[in-house]
């Protein structure tokens, strides 16, 4: 999305872009998405693609497998008639708007074309996708789905085999082979999709009464509590904050979402990887038994389960909605409203908003609506999940959300006690290269504090982003919301840098690699199951996974939201930085960023591989 505005006019600016307060109350998100900040061409192509081989999969699971090797492409073939059809439906409105935008394989198509062939589909879809408006898509969507008669898979699974066979043309996921492993189970914390979760424990829990002999039985006899937390070795997960939330029932199915609590320990000695010690399912050690690796297996297993629905629902609307496509909008709507084009911190940011403001409106728009995908496969109702999202933004202060700051507080910066933390060692690593490309940059054009002090535009974009009625960004700024400090302003812009490109991929993209396969992390609970023990039978662990149509719809979405990788952290477009002095420093991180990617890539040899935050796998902005 080339934007480069013809006008430089705040005024005008001002009118496109206005807060909104009631779309998702009262987070400030942007009233109406401007024509400037529509999704461009190439993210849609892009979208269009994994969108398609979603649908051939779909396709072929829900109209049953013919096990013919060729069943894709005879789908393909299916799909393209299909798209014939549709458009000799869509008569002369779409017919002379496709011939307008001069598409190059359109023409061709309204000819009537008897076959075509199944290479030409690449282009195909892209000429479709930059040609075609909404419009045609619903039309081929209803068609598809009438021609077909398709059936959603039925019941529940009995083995986990009818949740791998919801993968057909779409690989199955590594993690369907390992979820059940207690070491996986703990290192999802902390490589996972929700990596953020574990704090370091001080002192006993009083509401989680894990004993010495829950302890030493997992981590043995020469090993104790006191031992551990002398040594800062334990890591409680407290998911207390979904306590009390409503169960859902959308589309159909009761569902439940619980709020455990999960203790984890990392050895003295030996592979000093964290391991699991005990899981309590629910706040009140009164209704709910505390749960080892030495209970019965399935009552293990369904309390990692739990764990992991909690998991997945706190990840959803806290960790990702809130606290990283909520938290930055403001600061594009501010940005476009307070600051000039030209303006030095406009032009460094911006490339990091592409695209963002019309994923969080087609977000409030449609998916996380009443009756949208989140409501159908998170585990309470959408207004409780929504009211997660709110708490998310306004329990997340904008000084305490640096990196460092982060992993100070919940306790895990300490590398000896904690060895093994993907997340928090490739974090640290990308949140340093940025802030030194961010000090270098903005020491060009900013001498010193008063420089930043007197920087009147500067100065009325951060009022404007704590403002009640500008950006509600909860404790930014230094003294009365004002920049003070070029050392203050050089930690914002970094924040702001690092949270829409790192954090976001960090916390997006395992939706696909863990996410989308439900055993492993379902999104809900379908049973209750509050008295987990020795009586607890596979047949219970089955109960609690979703339904295989909603294992399906877990499985299209978060495969979907996992898979959209457009532009790349650091590549800025040519031509973007006029000023000849941002060269030096921009190879700079460009190399910085090359060196990280050579040290993930050694790391990844030593450790449980973790790949979410080489830079190759970090777009530039939040754009799905
Ligand atoms: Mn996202």
């Amino acid at each position: 999305m080339t934007t480069k505005y013809k006008e430089d006019n705040l005024q005008k600016k001002r009118q496109k872009y206005q807060y909104n307060y009631t779309h998702i109350p009262p987070v400030a998100m942007v009233n109406k998405l401007s024509e400037e900040e529509e999704f461009s061409s190439p993210w849609r192509l892009m979208v269009a693609k994994v969108g398609f081989e979603i649908l051939v999969n779909t396709i072929i699971v829900n109209r049953g497998d013919r096990g013919k090797s060729g069943a894709a492409d005879d789908v393909k073939v299916f799909l393209i008639e299909t798209v014939k059809e549709t458009l000799a439906e869509c008569n002369g409105f779409s017919r002379l708007k496709i011939l307008w935008q001069g598409a190059k394989f359109m023409p061709k198509l309204l000819l009537g074309r008897l076959s075509i062939n199944v290479d030409e589909l690449d282009d195909l879809i892209k000429d479709i996708i930059s040609s075609v408006s909404g419009d045609f898509l619903q039309a081929f969507a209803a068609n598809v789905q009438q021609k077909l008669k398709l059936d959603s898979p039925k019941g529940r699974g009995d083995d986990l085999k009818d949740f791998q066979s919801l993968f057909k043309t779409i690989d199955l996921p590594a993690i369907a082979y390992t979820y059940e492993m207690d070491e996986v189970f703990a290192s999802l914390q902390v490589a996972g999709p929700n990596p953020v979760m574990i704090e370091r424990l001080t002192q006993p829990e009083p509401n989680f009464p894990v004993t010495d002999s829950h302890y030493q039985a997992v981590m043995g006899a020469s090993d104790s509590l006191a031992a551990a937390y002398g040594e800062g070795r334990l890591y409680l997960a407290n998911y207390g904050i979904l306590n009390g939330a409503i169960n859902g029932a959308f589309p159909e199915e009761q569902k439940y979402l619980y709020a455990p609590f999960a203790l984890f320990a990392v050895p003295q000695e030996g592979d000093r990887r964290l391991r699991p010690v005990a899981i309590q399912c629910g706040q009140n050690p009164d209704e709910f038994p505390i749960l080892t690796p030495n209970s019965n297996p399935y009552a293990w297993l369904c309390a990692k389960t739990m764990v992991q629905i909690a998991d997945a629902n706190f990840h959803e609307a806290v960790t990702h909605l809130a606290r990283t496509h909520l938290f930055i909008g403001p600061f594009a709507i501010a940005t476009h409203r307070q600051l000039r084009d030209s303006h030095p911190v406009s032009l460094l940011l911006r490339p990091h908003f592409q695209g963002m403001l019309a994923i969080n409106n087609a977000a409030q728009e449609k998916l996380i609506a009443p009756g949208g995908g989140v409501n159908k496969i998170l585990a309470s109702t959408i207004d409780a999940s929504r009211v997660f999202a709110v708490l998310g933004v306004q329990t997340y202060g904008f000084n305490a959300a640096m990196l460092p700051q982060q992993l100070q507080q919940r306790g895990v910066d300490d590398t000896d006690s904690l060895p093994i933390y993907p997340y928090r060692d490739d974090g640290i690593l990308i949140w340093q290269a940025i802030h030194d490309w961010v000090n270098d940059y903005l020491t060009l054009y900013y001498a010193d504090d008063v420089a930043v002090q007197q920087d009147t535009s500067l100065q009325a974009w951060a009022q404007e982003l704590s403002d009640y009625h500008g950006g509600r960004v909860i404790d930014f700024g230094e003294a009365e919301g004002r920049l003070q400090t070029l050392t203050y302003l050089i930690d914002a812009i970094t924040l702001i840098i690092f949270t829409a490109s790192a954090q976001h991929a960090a916390v997006n993209f395992p939706q696909k690699d863990i996410m989308s396969y439900a055993p492993a992390m379902p999104t809900a609970g379908y049973a209750e199951l509050q008295d987990l023990g020795e009586h607890t039978t596979k047949e219970d662990y089955l109960s609690l996974l979703p339904p295989l149509n909603q294992a399906q719809e877990q499985l299209k979405l978060l495969h979907l939201l996992g898979s959209a990788h457009f532009t790349q952290l650091g590549q800025y477009e040519d031509n973007h930085f006029l000023d000849s002095k941002v060269q030096v420093p921009l190879e700079c991180f460009q190399n910085r960023l090359n060196e990280i990617t050579d040290t993930i890539h050694e790391r990844n040899c030593n450790r449980p591989p973790y790949e979410y935050l080489l830079p190759k796998n970090i777009p530039q902005s939040i754009n799905i």
